[in-house]
């Protein structure tokens, strides 16, 4: 069999590369072990514009926004199904630092922020708000299980997936191409989350993964709230008074399995949103795939050609990665400069 691009994984990075290479006419096959647990599986899918305690808008988040929410608009639009769901995010101030920190911001650059926020209200009998809070817009969330579960059929339909397992041993590089089994490929790319660590091509990169865990609680009172609240951890409403509650990141993980240290940590973090005791539905764990400071990293490697690499997108995945499976795409087949903050070349080589 012969294709253009083997792509190693079928997660996030996996899924949003192949369509990026398939709607530019190439053929491409995804291989993916089709396991439970993966990041992609666990994560929440939260869109957070303003992101952590320090309120930053980073470089370039309204341009990977716009096109992220275009590239699932579109997806959704072909497939009938909603992917990414629109909700705004109360955000609950945890100190006084966090008050400052956020009226400096907004007096900094009241243009570029005026857009994300607005003026909160919420019902002070549930949920913590000593030092107040905003509610953040263009937030939201993708429903990634279903996602990946739309792209597989893509996939499918096109006979581009199969099941299995491509070790790095098992592949031989020629001048323009590589061999894993009967496949010959002009390119492999490793889209292979956190696992990327372990391998050779690519093991001396500064990995720095991160073990997260998420609940499913069910609130004993009511709750008509329909906003992600967040106040440090946040809650994610999925109807019928259950939530989604998160996370946790711990570096210093023996594997991916859930543990009662992450469970405990995401109840503290519920019990400072909300005084109520949750009921725990379930609880999964899974590892974010991390690159020194959260940094997407990609291209191809330094000196065998034919592999190449697409990876690190963190806890901000379903943000950036569109656009830069789009660039990497660009790159691949035109030779398009990559992007310096996420060029493999530039930072590291
Ligand atoms: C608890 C938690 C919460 C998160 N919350 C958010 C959030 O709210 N928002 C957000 O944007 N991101 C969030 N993330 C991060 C998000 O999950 C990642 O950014 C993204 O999903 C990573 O996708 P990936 O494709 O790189 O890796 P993965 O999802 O790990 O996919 C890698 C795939 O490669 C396959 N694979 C690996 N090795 C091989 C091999 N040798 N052969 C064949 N297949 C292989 C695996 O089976 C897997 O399917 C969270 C992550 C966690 C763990």
């Amino acid at each position: 069999m012969k294709v253009d691009y083997l792509i190693v994984g079928q997660g996030l990075a996996g899924s949003l590369l192949s369509w990026q290479l398939l709607s530019r006419g190439k053929r491409v096959l995804v291989v993916d072990r089709d396991e439970e647990g993966t990041s992609s599986k666990v994560a929440a899918g939260l869109v957070t514009p303003i992101a952590g305690s320090r309120f930053n808008i980073p470089d370039g988040m309204e341009r990977n926004l716009n096109f992220a929410k275009k590239f699932y608009w579109d997806l959704e639009e072909s497939s009938g199904l909603t992917l990414f769901h629109h909700v705004r995010i109360a955000r609950l101030f945890q100190n006084e630092k966090e008050v400052a920190t956020w009226q400096k911001r907004i007096a900094e650059s009241p243009e570029r922020y005026k857009e994300f926020y607005e003026k909160l209200t919420i019902d002070s009998s549930q949920f913590h708000l000593p030092h107040g809070g905003f509610e953040m817009c263009q937030s939201g969330w993708l429903d990634l299980p279903a996602f990946l579960e739309q792209m597989r059929q893509i996939l499918l339909e096109r006979a581009a997936y199969a099941i299995g397992v491509v070790r790095p041993a098992d592949i031989v590089t020629h001048e323009n191409s590589v061999q894993w089994k009967n496949v010959e490929a002009g390119t492999i790319v490793f889209c292979q989350g956190w696992e990327g660590c372990q391998n050779e091509y690519f093991d001396w990169l500064p990995w720095n993964p991160a073990r997260g865990d998420v609940l499913d609680i069910k609130m004993k009172n009511p709750s008509n709230e329909s906003r992600i609240v967040n106040r440090g951890g946040w809650i994610l409403p999925r109807g019928e008074n259950v939530f989604r509650a998160g996370s946790t990141y711990d570096h210093d993980f023996a594997n991916a399995s859930p543990t009662e240290t992450g469970k405990e940590e995401v109840l503290e973090k519920i019990a400072r949103i909300t005084g109520e005791e949750p009921e725990v539905i379930s609880h999964r764990s899974a590892i974010r795939p991390s690159i020194r400071r959260s940094q997407i990293i990609m291209g191809r490697h330094p000196k065998h050609r034919s592999i190449a690499f697409f990876n690190g997108l963190g806890s901000k995945g379903v943000l950036n990665g569109p656009w830069h499976a789009h660039c990497l795409a660009d790159h691949l087949l035109s030779n398009k400069p990559i992007p310096e903050s996420a060029d493999l070349q530039s930072n590291f080589v």
